[in-house]
């Protein structure tokens, strides 16, 4: 018998931050779950793969905001602007459409999905070019609010986590009937994890995290926690924040309670698990495990523009609190714990999480193989 030819699913990101390559691996492990080994799926960094002049770029995203996510900001509402996207678009093109379409030509996959906004224009005329019919979803990774360059009416479907952000996706074009919404793209294993039950004789643990850059003031908020004479557990993920990890290890030692100091893993769902609150950046991919681990959130810093709707999202969900400064954020987690509305806000994450997201959208994937 000749061998059957697996279908060939191409899912197109770039390694700004890590929530988008965790949104894509997330989509990987549910369609794998829900039908092993039916599928060839190939992750494919756009811009690593296909022009290292643009990579350059998406390389300056850890460094500008870890340094100045102010110019991050600015640079996020300038592009907001249809005419100077296509600019943009124009101005790209030269550097990635023969390249990206040499790609899609190769591999004749019978499905393309992004979940990176930056490669959305260019996909659609590189689908174009190849001359192939191909279907092309984009997960949008986004929760809430989200930019203009995420969105070509052209795409054959859009999936969202939220009904403000179909409301968004619509408003910049997309045509209703093709925009779903589902939940935002999480691990299945966040789903499985979401067993572990913590008792009353673990010590109340806090985690940290600053998305997969380690972003934030994790190190001036442990200080404060170390002032305050805290009486549980921090657990920090430091993700690919070289320094910020070893100036932490280096600490860990002088403080009263137990630090534990994490490098970037791969076992963010088993950490969530034996957690109990989280303080984090409002990244979307971190915001959305966290709920689905019944986790109530203490938000320390976004980026502006992108991550802005996030931490409304949080606070009008009663999900969390918000501050940047670190003395009150140890002041906030003491009174949220006594004051009852830790209890609350686990209570309403009950009611917006979607563990299962990865799931639906690997089922709404499945319509187009
Ligand atoms: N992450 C991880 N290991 C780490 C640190 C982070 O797998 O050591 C993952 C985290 O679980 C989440 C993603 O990286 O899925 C971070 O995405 P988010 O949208 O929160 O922030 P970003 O890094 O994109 O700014």
């Amino acid at each position: 018998m000749p061998p059957v030819m697996k279908k060939k699913v191409l899912y197109l990101f770039s390694d700004t931050g890590g929530g988008h390559r965790s949104a894509a691996n997330a989509i990987i492990k549910a369609v794998e779950y829900l039908r092993p080994g039916r599928y060839n799926q190939e992750m494919v960094d756009a811009f690593a793969q296909c022009s290292s002049f643009l990579n350059v770029f998406a390389k300056l995203y850890a460094p500008v905001i870890k340094y100045s996510p102010e110019l991050w900001g600015l640079l996020y509402y300038w592009l907001d602007d249809q005419k100077k996207l296509a600019q943009l678009e124009k101005i790209s093109r030269p550097f990635i459409l023969k390249d990206l379409t040499k790609l899609i030509t190769a591999r004749r996959p019978e499905l393309i999905v992004s979940v990176h906004p930056m490669v959305n224009h260019l996909t659609v005329q590189a689908i174009r070019a190849s001359g192939l019919k191909i279907p092309f979803v984009v997960v949008i990774t986004d929760p809430v609010t989200l930019h203009r360059a995420w969105i070509k009416p052209e795409t054959d479907l859009v999936i969202v986590g939220t009904k403000e952000a179909r409301q968004n996706a619509v408003s910049y074009g997309m045509p209703e009937k093709k925009v779903k919404v589902i939940g935002m793209p999480i691990d299945p294993k966040f789903l499985i994890a979401q067993k572990t039950k913590r008792t009353k004789e673990d010590k109340f643990t806090i985690l940290l995290m600053g998305g997969g850059e380690g972003a934030g003031k994790m190190g001036e908020i442990i200080k404060e926690f170390g002032k305050a004479r805290f009486d549980g557990r921090l657990i920090a993920i430091c993700g690919r924040n070289k320094s910020l990890e070893e100036e932490l290890k280096k600490k860990a030692a002088g403080f009263s309670f137990e630090l534990e100091v994490i490098g970037f893993t791969d076992q963010v769902p088993e950490i969530m698990g034996r957690s109990d609150l989280i303080i984090t950046k409002a990244g979307p991919g971190t915001i959305a495990e966290a709920l689905a681990k019944n986790l109530p959130i203490i938000i320390t810093s976004w980026l502006p523009g992108q991550e802005e709707g996030n931490v409304d999202y949080v606070v009008k969900e009663k999900v969390g609190k918000v501050s940047k400064d670190p003395k009150k954020v140890v002041e906030l987690v003491n009174r949220i714990r006594v004051s009852g509305e830790f209890e609350a806000m686990k209570k309403n994450i009950k009611r917006v999480s979607r563990p299962d997201a990865a799931l639906g959208i690997a089922k709404e994937l499945f319509k187009y193989l």
